[in-house]
């Protein structure tokens, strides 16, 4: 049985930690991956997606000329843009690829990983033996149980960034998270009719309320949306998909020419076999981690996704940082969630960090600063109508708890109350630093200066 240093599952955030390790020559790494090399954000994920945003932005802003008298008439060819970053995706992930594959130290194993017993994993009808192993395996589309799904065919974020050809001319997106909303929002701008079939309410439900129902106000211009229904069969019709759905009237259907699937993330650890190892899951089927990335096995830990904690590429990084200090420097550096962000690039943007308002006002007396864009000069010329900056602040020690910010560049702005969140003085330099008129930033300003009793 060959035996390694280290063995790591995934070539995203796995690699931050095996990168920095391998100048040195004792050091044997065995990488498995069963997908093109470069993880999920690099070929399926946030880049491919970006990548079609920002096209999609600009035909946005095209749509919107004429409240600005500007006359501007285009049209996207939404095939080459695919046909541009599936390119770009493949050729990054083959460069990652040739690296991982001529490395002197590196045994790089195109295959599913499966543990067989302690520190074993088979790779393809060969056992090997890690001292410390990487569990950084990502996550998966999940598929919900509907029937006809397999029959009739569906796309997932993969066939999406791996293999679609056409922008569909219409289509048929079945879950209101953000993958499906980017997504959409990109296919609607290359002018593809675009249905969201939600079972819940409203979309976005994890997002705050105001925000979620602002997104799909802008978003109901250009996509059709199906909230509080359940897609329950698929089948083909004369070379189209139909669908149908399940809300309080009864049961309705639109036929499409195609079908995506973005119903949440499913975790790899059944196919990987992990109990075989001894590492624990929870109910879901999540690796669970303690406050160092350790897995309950010894000498194995665990990042990014497959914790099921947040599914982000910036906290897969922020978790092979911690595994790098614990595992290989000797450190004992625990996690911090405190100011965990995220951003939805949609039509306005949401970007969120920290607590939800519900969740602070259960652990603290809490103080609530709003603001909106069209109250500051910037907003004003951009003709920004009911997007506003929260921010949450704890009453007694005006720590900042949270905020949400939705909005024109939303992503970007929130980054200043975020890098706040890592100070002592938090809202107070917030207060004291001054603000370049009349930038966009002036809206966050604005909030703290609102702040009220919440
Ligand atoms: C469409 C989409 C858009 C996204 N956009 C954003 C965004 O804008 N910003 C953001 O922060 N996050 C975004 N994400 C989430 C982000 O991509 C992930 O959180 C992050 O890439 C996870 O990294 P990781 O290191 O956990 O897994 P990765 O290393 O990226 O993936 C693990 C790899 O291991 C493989 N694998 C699993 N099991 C095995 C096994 N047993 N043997 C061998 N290989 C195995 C998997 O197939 C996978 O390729 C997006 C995700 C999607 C789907």
């Amino acid at each position: 049985m060959k035996e390694y240093d280290i063995i790591a599952f995934g070539t995203g955030s796995a690699m931050n930690i095996v990168s920095p390790l391998i100048n040195n020559p004792k050091i044997k790494v065995a990488v498995i991956e069963n997908e093109k090399a470069g993880g999920i954000c690099l070929t399926r994920g946030c880049i491919p997606s970006k990548m079609l945003i920002y096209p999609a932005q600009i035909m946005y802003t095209l749509h919107r000329a004429k409240e600005f008298f500007i006359d501007a008439k285009a049209k996207a060819d939404g095939d080459a843009i695919l046909r541009y970053v599936q390119r770009h995706v493949d050729e990054e992930s083959k460069m990652i690829e040739r690296s991982l594959k001529s490395h002197p130290r590196i045994d790089y194993y195109q295959t599913t990983g499966k543990f067989v017993g302690d520190y074993t994993i088979d790779v393809n009808g060969k056992e090997i033996y890690g001292e410390t192993i990487l569990l950084c395996n990502g996550s998966k589309p999940f598929i919900p149980p509907i029937d006809g799904l397999d029959d009739v065919g569906y796309l997932t974020n993969r066939e999406f960034f791996y293999s679609l050809k056409h922008v569909p001319k219409s289509i048929a997106i079945i879950g209101g998270g953000y993958v499906a909303l980017e997504l959409g929002y990109f296919l609607a701008m290359m002018g593809s009719e675009v249905h969201i079939i939600e079972m819940l309410p409203e979309i976005l439900m994890t997002e705050e309320r105001d925000a979620r129902r602002l997104v799909q106000r802008e978003l109901s211009r250009f996509m059709h949306f199906h909230t509080g229904h359940r897609a329950t069969e698929v089948r083909k019709s004369r070379g189209k998909k139909v669908v149908a759905m399940e809300g309080e009237n009864g049961t309705t259907e639109i036929k499409v020419d195609e079908i995506l699937i973005a119903t949440g993330r499913a975790p790899w650890n059944r196919e990987t076999q992990v109990e075989k190892s001894g590492i624990r899951v929870d109910e879901r089927g999540w690796v669970i981690t303690d406050e160092y990335m350790r897995t309950s096995k010894e000498g194995i830990w665990a990042c990014g996704d497959t914790n099921g904690k947040h599914m982000f590429k910036h906290v897969a990084n922020y978790e092979s940082e911690i595994v790098f200090y614990n595992a290989f420097g000797g450190r004992n550096v625990r996690v911090n969630y405190h100011a965990v962000p995220h951003a939805i690039f949609t039509e306005p943007q949401i970007a969120a960090v920290g607590m939800s308002e519900e969740e602070a006002r259960k652990k603290h007396e809490i103080l609530i600063g709003e603001y909106k864009y069209e109250d500051t000069a910037m907003g004003l010329a951009m003709k920004a109508k009911d997007y506003y900056v929260k921010v949450i602040v704890d009453r007694e020690t005006y720590r900042i708890l949270g905020a949400t910010i939705v909005g024109p560049e939303a992503s970007v702005l929130i980054q200043e109350i975020i890098n706040l969140m890592y100070t002592r003085d938090q809202a107070g330099a917030m207060y004291r630093a001054m603000h370049i008129h009349p930038a966009m930033n002036e809206v966050v300003q604005r909030a703290f200066y609102n702040l009220r009793e919440g």
